[in-house]
């Protein structure tokens, strides 16, 4: 294998882990990361968790749990390209949506909306959160005790306020410091993984057709390319070489241009990457392409009417259980109410965030009845 770029995460420069531990056998310690997140309960609930459609609404569309490993799998690819640190990558990947509610987007926001006089509610914090206190393995230790490197990735965005709660950790934010490359690199990995699988779901689900698509140029170009190789083919076939087509372009367009970005600012040390701006982006042919598809996504798929739907039945499941566990922390489960004794509020939003998007639909029917949901 060929060494590692200069400028790549290595254990040698890692700020470790902030629980001293003795080192991995067979193994290196970004592994040991991933390991700990594949064999975390949050990472088996992305399971039951949605992405755009509801958990249960049809088997082949993608759960947070695939799409987790999607993001894994764009991470590692390009990692591997760039001479990054592998490991690192897809350890991050696989953590990035761990702090995710039940019901998506409108889940996370409907519960930053009830605990807006306590803090707020952040899914990238969230995640954080999850492997530095929440899970509950280790005898030495809360959380996972992750290497720093890997919990800088994980945390994506953070607002300034909770930024400077977090100390080390948080300065970036605060101080305009960029994290390293390998958690830039999953963060664009994250949306190539999105944009194309909701188009792939789209169609699936026929929220949306492939007409309304040809009016995306990256679409069209690449569903242009698979019928020129392939004349005549239609359907599924047709939509899967149209969308491999539209990842492989965005893949290779962001590999070359971070790899000329890196090249062009003299990047030598993890620091220099540190210092640098984001050095991981794609050409100015690519991005308004990109930030078509992406408007399109909105418009079409994300605002219909049928999406919409589910969303605002997602709203009301996620406030009623907030406000009956406000009211009442006999319902919670015992662990949970210990939790509470020590910070309401936070303690529900927690056990909240925690749920598949069918407990929740549970728990709401034994304590809301909510007829009229089901
Ligand atoms: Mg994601």
């Amino acid at each position: 294998m060929e060494p590692l770029a200069s400028h790549a995460v290595t254990e040698a420069v890692s700020r470790g882990r902030r629980h001293a531990e003795p080192a991995p056998q067979g193994r290196g310690e970004f592994q040991r990361d991933r390991d700990r997140i594949i064999h975390s309960t949050a990472f088996r609930r992305l399971e039951y968790k949605t992405q755009v459609f509801i958990n249960h609404e049809g088997d082949l569309f993608r759960t947070r749990l695939t799409h987790s490993l999607e993001v894994a799998q764009l991470s590692r690819s390009m990692a591997r390209m760039l001479r990054l640190n592998e490991d690192l990558a897809e350890a991050v990947a696989l953590a990035h949506d761990l702090g995710h509610t039940p019901f998506g987007h409108a889940g996370q926001e409907v519960l930053d909306g009830c605990m807006k006089d306590y803090g707020g509610f952040e899914h990238n914090l969230q995640s954080l959160r999850i492997v530095d206190t929440l899970e509950e393995r280790y005898a030495a230790f809360d959380g996972l005790n992750l290497m720093h490197e890997t919990r800088e990735g994980i945390l994506k965005h953070c607002s300034p306020a909770n930024a400077r709660l977090l100390g080390e950790l948080g300065r970036r934010f605060t101080e305009n410091v960029r994290p390293s490359l390998e958690a830039q690199i999953v963060n664009l990995a994250d949306e190539i993984a999105y944009n194309n699988h909701d188009v792939d779901d789209g169609l699936r689900s026929e929220l949306i057709t492939l007409e309304q698509l040809d009016a995306v140029t990256i679409f069209a170009q690449c569903r242009r390319e698979a019928e020129t190789q392939w004349p005549g083919l239609e359907g599924r076939r047709l939509i899967h070489e149209t969308v491999r087509r539209m990842i492989n372009a965005m893949v290779l367009d962001l590999v070359a241009n971070t790899r000329a970005n890196t090249a062009s600012t003299g990047i030598e040390t993890l620091d220099d990457v540190h210092r640098a701006p984001a050095l991981a982006a794609y050409s100015a042919d690519m991005s308004p392409k990109l930030h078509e598809l992406k408007i399109f996504l909105r418009d079409n798929l994300y605002r219909h009417e049928q999406v919409l739907h589910t969303i605002g039945k997602a709203r009301c499941i996620v406030a009623d259980l907030f406000e009956v566990y406000m009211t009442d922390t006999g319902q919670l489960p015992p662990r949970h109410q210990v939790r509470a004794a020590a910070g309401k509020p936070r303690a529900i939003a927690d056990y909240i965030a925690g749920m598949t998007d069918r407990y929740a639909e549970k728990e709401h029917r034994r304590l809301c009845g909510g007829g009229e949901f089901y």
